[in-house]
């Protein structure tokens, strides 16, 4: 018999998938590592069991404990399948932007979910970071992981992401691209492959109103670089731990549009029914590509989630045409 004692022994190992006509007219390989494979259907399974994994061993979690933490939604799927697991209640706070499916979903995990305001700043007291930071005071016996300064995140990615793409490109990736909002996917999975290829060059994509293009060219946290913006999980204004500058070349920003009208593209053209940030990710680091990949290059570019999350969105034509992204 073959089989797994839990589906969260399913979580990693996701498919490595060649693009071939969004990638029409780029020299080299461009290759898909498919996240939405994961059994929580995003990358993000990943550094969730390897958060609740690390906490169990340094004494932070203890059984019958509560999980608490601010996500986007697929770090809290991540959480929940880990919390299911191994026996933990979850409490998620989000914020008021973010897909209504999303936020279904967490709760058909059996967790408790607390919708905040988008558009306040990190330290106000209503905000997703701050509502998850005062629960995790109020509620005895509560971990809050904090996904943003958890290195467990990083290190998930260091010791599962990088490996994979390194083994699954027998060596010969060149190029290392995927979006960045905690950073621990980037930077774990770069730390890996530039261990094994000093000369391996890695891209961030990042979103406007986002700071971490401008803070990785001057040096400067630039309050001016921050506003509202519509992509989902990546982009910040806030500088977490888990974004390792030293591991990331070069940023690249891309629109919410161009993202949205990219992850249409990776659905009809690729078949690859992905989310926002995959389409933001293809987007800029074809941009990249375009200027920079020469033949017998291989850039690898993750796609970190599912489209079903973002069903009344982006594969929405009617939502796609009041927000100006398509005719
Ligand atoms: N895309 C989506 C949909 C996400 O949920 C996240 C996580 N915030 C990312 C991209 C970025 O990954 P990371 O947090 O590892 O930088």
């Amino acid at each position: 018999m073959t089989y797994l004692n839990h589906i969260t022994e399913a979580i990693g190992n996701t498919p490595l998938v060649k693009l071939n006509k969004v990638t029409e007219g780029i020299k080299g390989t461009v290759l898909a590592k498919v996240e939405y494979a994961n059994p929580g259907n995003s990358v993000k399974d990943r550094m969730a069991i390897k958060m609740v994994e690390d906490a169990e061993k340094a004494g932070l979690l203890k059984p019958g404990g509560t999980i608490i933490e601010g996500t986007s939604g697929n770090t809290g799927m991540g959480l929940a399948l880990a919390a299911i697991a191994k026996g933990y209640k979850c409490i998620f706070t989000l914020a008021d932007k973010q897909s209504k499916e999303k936020i279904d979903v967490l709760r058909a995990m059996g967790a408790e979910v607390v919708v905040c305001p988008t558009n306040v700043a990190p330290d106000h007291p209503d905000s997703y970071y701050s509502v998850a930071k005062r629960l995790n005071e109020e509620i005895p016996n509560s971990f809050y992981p904090n996904q943003y300064d958890n290195t467990s995140n990083t290190a998930a990615h260091y010791e599962t992401t990088g490996p994979e793409i390194w083994d699954q490109t027998n060596g010969t990736i060149t190029h290392w691209a995927a979006g960045v909002g905690t950073g621990g996917t980037i930077s774990g999975t770069s730390k890996y492959l530039k261990e094994q290829n000093s000369n391996i060059v890695t891209v961030g994509i990042d979103t406007y109103g986002s700071v971490f293009k401008k803070y990785k060219e001057t040096g400067e946290f630039d309050e001016n670089e921050i506003y509202a913006y519509a992509t989902e999980g990546i982009g910040e204004d806030i500088l977490p731990k888990n974004v390792n500058f030293d591991t990331i070349d070069t940023f690249i920003k891309v629109t919410d549009k161009d993202g949205a009208v990219m992850t249409r593209r990776l659905a009809r053209e690729e078949g690859l029914f992905v989310g926002w940030s995959s389409g933001s990710a293809v987007y800029g680091a074809l941009e990249y590509a375009k200027e920079h990949l020469k033949e017998g290059d291989v850039m690898v570019v993750l796609l970190p989630d599912h489209g079903t999350r973002y069903l009344g969105k982006i594969y929405n034509d009617e939502w796609m045409r009041q927000q100006g992204y398509i005719d």
